[in-house]
C-alpha cells in the first residue's frame, strides 16, 4: 500500500468546508423538506458546475491500468516519479459531438482526476484536428471557410465537455498551429528511410520498411490492404502505405513544405504534437478502441521512424501505456448515422441531465462496450436524483458539524480499491447503494435518529461520497440546483409543466377527500407512467422524478 498522506486533517476539514458553507446560503432557505418539491428550473441545465478534487491522504492500492500493448493490467508507474504525461486523441471538429465522444472523454476525465487524486502532476494533452477531409467537405457543403467551421465546432465541443463535467486538459493544441512540427517529423521519417515523396507532392509512410509494424493492434500488414473499396494510388510502393503529406487541391487551405504546398495527413498530427509538446516518450496514450488501428498503429510507426531507425525500440517507446475505451452500442446495435440510432450529446441533454448521462457512462467499466438505451438513462437519472437528494439532506443534518471525517472511512477505501483496479467504476457505483441506504435510515427513521453514533457515521459516509464523487466528476457545487434541473428535464420528458403536476396533485387530493380512491389512484398511476412520482410527506404532497412505469 502506498501512502500519499502529507497534509493531514486540516485538508480533510477544508474538503467538507465548501459544502457546509453552501448549506447556509440563502438559496437553501427557499427549499422545502424531504424530496424537495421540485421548483421550475430558472437556469439552464447546463449551468451546474462540478467541483474539482484535491489530492488527499489515504492509503491507496497502486493503480493497475490495462495496457493494450502488453494485453494485461500492469501497475502504473510513470517515467518520472511525480509527473505523468497523458495524450488523448481529440475530435475532428466538423459537427456536434456524439455519445461515443462523451464515452471516451468522460473515461479519460475519470483517469485524469484519479491520477491527480493520487498526487501526480498530470500534463494532459488533447488535440483538435482542425483541418481534414471531413472538415473541408462539410465546409464546402455549407459554404463556410473550413477553419472558421472547425473553430465553431471546437467551441461547441467545449460546451459539451463542460456540461458533462469534464475538466479541460492542460493543453489543447490545434493541428494547424503545429504544421511546422509535422513537416519536421516527415523530413526525419524520410531521412531515416521510412517515408517517400512521390510525383505530385504527396508523401507516404513506407510501412514495409519498419519491423514490428502491427504490434499494437495485433494486425498483420496484409490486414491493412487499402483498395478493397477504393482504387489504390498507383504511386504508392505498397497499398498499405499511408499519407504523411497531401498535396494541395484547388480551394483547400494549404501550407508550404519541402514537397510543395499541401496539408498534413491525419496520423502525423498526433505523433508530431506529442513529440513537440510532451517529449519523445509519454506515460499514457489514450483514445477509443476504433483508433487502435490504423490511427494509433500509424502514430507509433511514425514516432519510431521519426526518432531513429525504428527497430531498436519496442513497447516502452513513444507511449508506455496504451489505454483504449470500448464502443457505444445503441439498443445492442452499433451506433451509426445510417441506422438512424446516432445521438449527439446535445440531443441527449435535452431530455436527460448531462450528469445523468455521465453516471450512465461510468456505470460500465471503460474498456467494456456500453449498451446505450433510454431505460438505462432513465435509471441513471433516478439513481442520481436519489444520490443528490440523500446528500442534500445529509449535509442539512450535518450543518454546523466541523469535526473531521475518519481518515479510514470504509466506503472511501472500497471506492479507491475499485478505482485502482483499472478504474472499475461500476463497482464504485455499486458501493454507494448500501451507504446511501444507511444515510437515509440515519436521516429519516426513528431508529436511525436515535443512534448514538449517528453523526460520526453520517460524517464518514458523506465525506467518502464527496471525495468519490469528486474523482468521478459527479460532485456539483450545489446539489439543490442539480435536483431542480433533474426535475425540469423529467418534466420535459413527461411533456408536462409544474402547473400540470400541481393540478393533478389537487385532483387526487379532491378524489381522496370524496373517498373516490380508484380515481385518486388513477391520477397517481398516470403520472408514474410518465416518470413523475407523487410523494405524501408530513410537510404536504410533493413529487419527484423516477423511472416511468408501464401504464
Ligand atoms: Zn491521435
Amino acid at each position: 500500500m502506498q501512502c500519499y498522506t502529507t497534509t493531514c486533517s486540516s485538508s480533510s476539514r477544508s474538503r467538507l468546508g465548501p459544502l457546509h458553507k453552501n448549506r447556509s446560503n440563502s438559496t437553501m432557505k427557499t427549499t422545502t423538506a424531504f424530496f424537495g418539491g421540485c421548483r421550475r428550473l430558472q437556469t439552464s441545465v447546463y449551468a451546474s458546475t462540478v467541483h474539482d478534487i484535491v489530492p488527499t491522504l489515504h492509503d491507496v492500492s497502486p493503480l493497475k491500468l490495462y495496457n493494450t500493448m502488453t494485453r494485461k493490467k500492469e501497475t502504473f508507474v510513470p517515467l518520472d516519479d511525480k509527473n505523468v504525461t497523458m495524450y488523448v486523441c481529440g475530435v475532428t471538429v466538423y459537427d456536434y459531438s456524439h455519445i461515443g465522444h462523451a464515452r471516451a472523454y468522460v473515461s479519460f476525465d475519470v483517469l485524469y482526476r484519479y491520477l491527480r487524486y493520487l498526487g501526480y502532476n498530470v500534463l494532459y494533452c488533447r488535440n483538435f484536428t482542425d483541418i481534414d477531409d471531413k472538415i473541408i467537405d462539410r465546409a464546402n457543403a455549407v459554404g463556410e471557410d473550413p477553419l472558421e467551421l472547425s473553430k465553431r465546432f471546437a467551441h461547441e465541443f467545449h460546451v459539451d465537455m463542460d456540461t458533462l463535467g469534464c475538466l479541460r486538459p492542460s493543453l489543447e493544441p490545434l493541428a494547424t498551429n503545429h504544421i511546422s512540427d509535422m513537416v519536421d517529423s516527415i523530413s526525419k521519417i524520410i531521412s531515416h528511410g521510412h517515408g517517400y515523396a512521390v510525383e505530385g507532392g504527396d508523401v507516404f509512410f513506407d510501412v514495409a520498411s519498419l519491423p514490428g509494424y502491427g504490434k499494437l493492434s495485433g494486425r498483420q500488414i496484409e490486414d491493412n490492404r487499402a483498395g478493397e473499396r477504393v482504387s489504390v494510388d498507383g504511386r504508392k510502393k505498397n497499398p498499405e502505405d499511408f499519407a504523411l503529406w497531401k498535396s494541395a487541391k484547388p480551394g483547400e487551405p494549404t501550407w508550404d513544405s519541402p514537397w510543395g504546398p499541401g496539408r498534413p495527413g491525419w496520423h502525423i498530427e498526433c505523433s508530431a504534437m506529442i513529440r513537440s509538446l510532451l517529449g519523445e516518450t509519454i506515460d499514457i496514450h489514450g483514445g477509443g478502441s476504433d483508433l487502435m488501428f490504423p490511427h494509433h498503429e500509424n502514430e507509433l510507426a511514425q514516432a519510431r521512424a521519426t526518432s531513429c531507425c525504428g527497430g531498436a525500440h519496442d513497447q516502452d517507446y513513444f507511449a508506455r501505456w496504451w489505454v483504449h475505451n470500448g464502443f457505444v452500442n445503441v439498443d445492442s446495435e452499433k451506433m451509426s448515422k445510417s441506422l438512424g440510432n446516432f445521438f449527439t450529446i446535445r440531443d441527449v441533454s435535452e431530455s436527460y441531465h448531462p450528469l445523468a448521462l455521465r453516471w450512465f457512462l461510468i456505470g460500465t467499466q471503460y474498456r467494456q462496450a456500453i449498451n446505450y438505451t433510454q431505460r438505462g438513462l432513465e435509471e441513471a437519472s433516478d439513481r442520481l436524483f436519489y444520490l443528490y437528494q440523500t446528500l442534500f439532506d445529509a449535509h442539512t443534518v450535518l450543518e454546523g458539524d466541523t469535526s473531521p471525517a475518519s481518515s479510514e472511512a470504509a466506503l472511501l477505501e472500497e471506492v479507491l480499491d475499485a478505482l485502482s483496479d483499472d478504474l472499475n467504476t461500476p463497482l464504485v457505483l455499486a458501493a454507494f447503494s448500501p451507504a446511501l441506504k444507511t444515510l437515509n435510515d440515519l436521516i429519516h427513521t426513528k431508529k436511525g435518529k436515535k443512534r448514538p453514533d449517528r453523526i460520526p457515521v453520517m460524517r464518514d459516509i458523506v465525506y467518502s461520497l464527496d471525495v468519490s464523487l469528486g474523482i468521478l466528476g459527479l460532485r456539483p457545487t450545489d446539489f439543490r440546483q442539480v435536483l431542480d434541473e433533474l426535475c425540469a428535464v423529467a418534466l420535459n420528458r413527461a411533456d408536462l409543466t409544474e402547473e400540470d403536476v400541481q393540478e393533478a396533485i389537487t385532483q387526487r387530493a379532491e378524489a381522496r377527500a370524496s373517498k373516490e380512491y380508484e380515481t385518486a389512484d388513477g391520477v397517481r398511476k398516470k403520472l408514474e407512467a410518465r416518470g413523475i412520482y407523487i410523494m405524501d410527506t408530513p410537510a404536504g404532497t410533493t413529487w419527484k422524478p423516477g423511472c416511468p412505469t408501464a401504464e
